[in-house]
């Protein structure tokens, strides 16, 4: 199925840092770039189904703009200008329709930009279209999706990983050059892992979530993907920043994440300490995905690492503290779809009570799993089992934080596998919850912690043959040093 996966040649094949840099010497017109990208969307997503909105129009219009800078010598906007994006339904937009792959959005169109689109735009960036995901992004196959499944470029019958499949396979493909996704615990690293493409979850509050719609509000968090770890560090700097219409992001200066990337092409990882979690090696793990990460920690020691064991045991109960602050959240924010003010409305025939047109709304407006954890957050926040559920799993995200705090008195990032295995089988996880939140054990407790993660590829299991994504993982607010090791990590392979 290779013809799915990345092109070798072509505007399509390169990496967007070079897009930009020929688009600056007039190699080429942003409008040329952003049309190879819309054709080859073309050609190929009746199979990936990676997008459910493609916006041509306003995405030529938008390499126009950047065109006409360039043709006139003013400065760019951006050093990403003029290279287009995917970007993930989840992130509200006023001139493509916002659904968070649910029938309960279905059409729904934005009075107003999220800052992050808000931010792309004035760089020059000309958004694509808006990529499929799992329904309000809660799944980690994007089979969730209310809309459509999307595959795996590598192997159509297998799944690109969720929830932000679409923008990571989207990359996968060649449809784009950059991505927007959305991580609350692992929906940019994991699909990243499963498509062998980059993908970064910055610190919490890093980048604004405002128009993001919520998932777990104390959680979630926007950040770049791309084939690159350098693109993903320069997207990150657009995209990155206080906002001051959301209260939790933070308002200090975005780092130097691109040229710590470059400082980390150069390949030499002397002095830095590099930390191997205990509880990451774990039984189920697939075989050729422990042969990759082994043969990925030599390669940083060669590259001048030292490799240090971090023992992190309140690991072990991550996905029962995660799983059940994630659903009280969900609980809680997706109480605002109520049939009365976005999207679906069902049953108002006049003769039903508002509570009836509610009931009858959300029955059909949201998918199983949706429904699934709305029960189980309402449960676990109600009166009588507050305690033993929800302030239990608060305890056991303070545990998991102060972990990461001692393992990176000892570190200065910490390495691991993203996921156990390479991308499953459409279908093969669909009828069991567990094993699909399972799946996830390992991009989970920095989600908890706040901090920041990278996945970038680590090569192919020798077992299937598919993409293996190297974690990284560093403290809050050094987002940097993600892009430095990543990249010696990409030049080093
Ligand atoms: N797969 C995890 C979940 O279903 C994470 C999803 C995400 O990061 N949005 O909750």
């Amino acid at each position: 199925m290779t013809e799915y996966t990345l092109p070798h040649e072509g505007l399509v094949s390169k990496p967007a840092h070079e897009l930009a840099r020929m688009i600056q010497a007039g190699e080429v017109t942003s409008r040329q770039v952003t049309q190879a990208f819309l054709d080859r969307i073309d050609e190929t997503d009746s199979e990936i189904k990676a997008f459910l909105h493609v916006g041509a129009e306003a995405a030529l219009a938008a390499a126009d703009e950047v065109d006409a800078q360039v043709k006139e010598g003013r400065e760019p906007a951006s050093a990403l200008a003029g290279v287009p994006l995917a970007l993930k339904d989840l992130l509200v937009t006023t001139d493509a329709p916002t659904t968070a792959a649910s029938k309960m959005l279905e059409g729904y169109i934005s009075p107003y930009d999220a800052t992050v689109v808000a931010k792309l735009r004035a760089a020059g960036i000309p958004i694509l279209g808006k990529t499929n995901l799992d329904e309000f992004a809660m799944g980690s196959s994007t089979e969730n999706s209310a809309y459509q499944a999307t595959k795996n470029p590598h192997d159509l019958e297998r799944v690109p990983g969720g929830s932000g499949g679409g923008t990571a396979a989207a990359l996968a493909a060649g449809q784009a050059p950059l991505g927007i996704g959305t991580d609350t615990g692992g929906s940019i690293r994991q699909p990243a892992s499963l498509t062998g493409t980059v993908g970064v979850k910055p610190t919490y509050g890093g980048v604004s979530r405002y128009g993001v719609i919520a998932c777990a509000s104390s959680l979630d968090q926007v950040g770049p993907c791309a084939n690159t770890v350098l693109d993903t560090a320069l997207l990150h700097e657009i995209i990155g920043g206080h906002d001051e219409f959301d209260a939790t992001s933070v308002d200090s200066p975005v780092k130097a994440l691109a040229d710590a990337a470059r400082e980390g092409a150069s390949g030499n990882l002397s002095g830095v300490r590099i930390g191997r979690v205990k509880q990451f090696d774990r039984p189920g793990t697939q075989d050729g995905v422990r042969e990759r990460i082994d043969e990925a920690f030599a390669q940083l020691e060669r590259q001048g690492a030292e490799i240090v064991e971090v023992d992190c045991p309140s690991f072990d109960d991550v996905m029962g503290a995660y799983y059940i602050i994630q659903m009280s959240e969900v609980s809680s924010n997706l109480a605002r779809f109520d049939g009365m003010r976005y999207g679906l409305r069902a049953g108002d025939d006049g003769k039903h009570s508002a509570e009836e047109v509610m009931a009858q709304s959300r029955g059909e407006g949201f998918g199983p799993e949706v429904k699934r954890r709305v029960i189980m957050g309402t449960y676990a926040l109600s009166v009588g089992y507050y305690d033993a559920y929800y302030l239990q799993a608060q305890r056991v995200r303070t545990l998991i934080a102060q972990d990461f705090q001692r393992a990176f008195e000892q570190v200065d990032v910490i390495a691991g596998p993203a996921v156990p295995t390479t991308a499953f089988k459409l279908g093969e996880k669909v009828d069991d919850p567990l094993a699909m939140y399972n799946f996830d054990l390992f991009t989970l407790p920095l989600n908890l912690a706040g901090l920041p993660g990278m996945s970038v590829p680590a090569g192919n299991a020798a077992d299937t043959g598919l993409p293996v994504g190297l974690q990284l993982i560093a403290p809050a607010f050094e987002d940097d040093r993600l892009y430095k090791v990543g990249a010696a990590f990409e030049a080093g392979r």
